[in-house]
């Protein structure tokens, strides 16, 4: 039986969406001792895709939930994070990762996303998280007590709130905000394939390599504690350009990396070919929260990867709202209860501008990343003259998540071409 088709049954907060942001909201409020029910569309909770890179201001969160050494114990930290030309292989910059730790207090490590994926969905189920699959979501209203969602069978569940955490694609963001996404032109293909079927392609297993190139990157790092090798190919589509709808296809793939160096073009036949990401964002919104309809992770605020923040920003989402929550549990009277529009004004408040920077930042990583011609040149000068201990670039992201705005750092200081 559906325990939400009991009044006894019914949960504090309803998330709609199993991925890492779903889950990982779910695990934060389910730990302030909230009744939390997760809605998942698939028959089984689970992750696509390969690897995920989560620099400190994630494993920081990931310690406080006493999750840290699982994701120790099943990803790799990796010993420097080496920028490359794509095209002559020389290196243009790096980040010392241990150093990095001992600046940011936690490490920057990469793991494999069904791993992560896995640990959360572990925690929740030992915290008391009630974990639904073949449940999809299709409609939200606002109510005099939450809000309740309509799902595809045709019944109704209703909570005090409800967290949309369905994705890039969400149903409540087309019907809460109705903006459409936004086509880079880009696409992505993954592989990771075992360790030994790359070690004389002339890579680096401790490190996380990033070849930038003209209209085109590659990315390479070890995961499961060595044994496995990951690889993510990132190039623009001629096609999307020509306005086609078929595009990025593996014959483009082959063709965007043919002038790369070796290690790069050797990297490229391992690429799966059965299945692509093409690279979708939207712009910016200001609102996330509509009644006691809060938006959450990429239904908020679906980044272009290029800063590797995406699900690391959806983490965050739900370690704030869970602190204000847990703000507003400790103020409140035995008659009221918490006051939940107080903690969603908070969220809303400081996760929005937070999100926008790194959305927008990405965005211009990408053009930074695949510039041409002169513009590559004086690019690759300006990183060859950057300092690997300059950490002004990463204090923004990478220090301790900001609660209210006050707390939130100042940008970087864009450098010029
Ligand atoms: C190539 C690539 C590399 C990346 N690398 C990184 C990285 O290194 N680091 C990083 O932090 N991020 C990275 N990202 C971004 C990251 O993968 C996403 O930002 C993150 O997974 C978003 O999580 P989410 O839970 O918000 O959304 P999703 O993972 O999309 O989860 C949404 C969930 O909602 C479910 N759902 C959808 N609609 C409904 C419905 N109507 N009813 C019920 N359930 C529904 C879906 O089935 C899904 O399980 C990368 C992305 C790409 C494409």
């Amino acid at each position: 039986m559906n325990p939400g088709s009991t009044p006894a049954g019914r949960p504090d907060v309803l998330v709609v969406g199993g991925g890492i942001g779903g889950l990982s909201a779910a695990l934060a409020l389910g730990r302030q001792g909230l009744r939390v029910r997760v809605l998942e569309r698939a028959k089984e909770f689970g992750e696509v895709g390969a690897g995920l890179q989560i620099a400190p201001n994630c494993t920081r969160i990931l310690a406080e939930y006493g999750l840290l050494e699982e994701a120790r114990a099943l990803g790799v930290v990796p010993q420097n994070m080496v920028m490359r030309d794509a095209l002559d292989s020389r290196e243009l910059t790096r980040l010392d990762l241990r150093d990095l730790e001992r600046r940011y207090g936690f490490p920057y490590m990469v793991i494999h996303r069904s791993d992560l994926h896995g640990i959360f969905l572990r925690a929740c189920a030992r915290a008391g998280v009630e974990l639904l699959t073949d449940h999809t979501v299709s409609g939200y209203d606002n109510t005099a007590e939450g809000a309740l969602i309509r799902l595809a069978d045709g019944s109704a569940q209703e909570a005090p709130l409800v967290i949309a955490a369905d994705g890039l694609h969400s149903v409540a963001r087309r019907r809460l905000v109705g903006d459409a996404v936004v086509s880079s032109g880009y696409v992505a293909y993954r592989a990771a394939v075992p360790i030994e079927q790359v070690r004389d392609n002339g890579i680096a297993e401790k490190d996380v390599t990033v070849y930038i190139g003209p209209r085109c990157h590659f990315v390479q790092y070890a995961l499961r504690g060595g044994d496995m090798f990951n690889q993510v190919a990132v190039f623009e589509s001629p096609k999307a350009r020509a306005g086609r709808a078929d595009w990025g296809t593996p014959d483009e793939l082959d063709a965007a990396f043919e002038a790369t160096c070796d290690t790069v073009r050797k990297g490229i036949p391992l690429m799966w070919r059965d299945r692509w990401w093409q690279m979708l964002d939207r712009d910016p919104v200001a609102t996330w929260v509509h009644g006691r309809i809060a938006l959450l992770g990429d239904a908020a605020h679906p980044p272009l990867q290029y800063m590797a923040q995406g699900a690391i920003m959806a983490i965050e989402d739900g370690w704030v709202l869970a602190r204000h929550y847990a703000r507003q549990a400790g103020a409140a009277c035995a008659e009221s209860g918490p006051d939940w529009q107080a903690a969603l004004t908070a969220y809303e408040a400081v996760r929005t501008e937070h999100c926008r920077r790194v959305q927008t930042t990405a965005r211009a990583w990408g053009e930074l990343w695949h510039l041409d011609g002169e513009r590559r040149l004086r690019r690759n000068a300006i990183m060859r003259a950057r300092d690997t201990y300059d950490y002004s670039f990463t204090d923004w992201v990478y220090g301790p998540t900001a609660l209210t705005p006050a707390e939130e750092p100042p940008m970087f200081t864009p450098i010029p071409l």
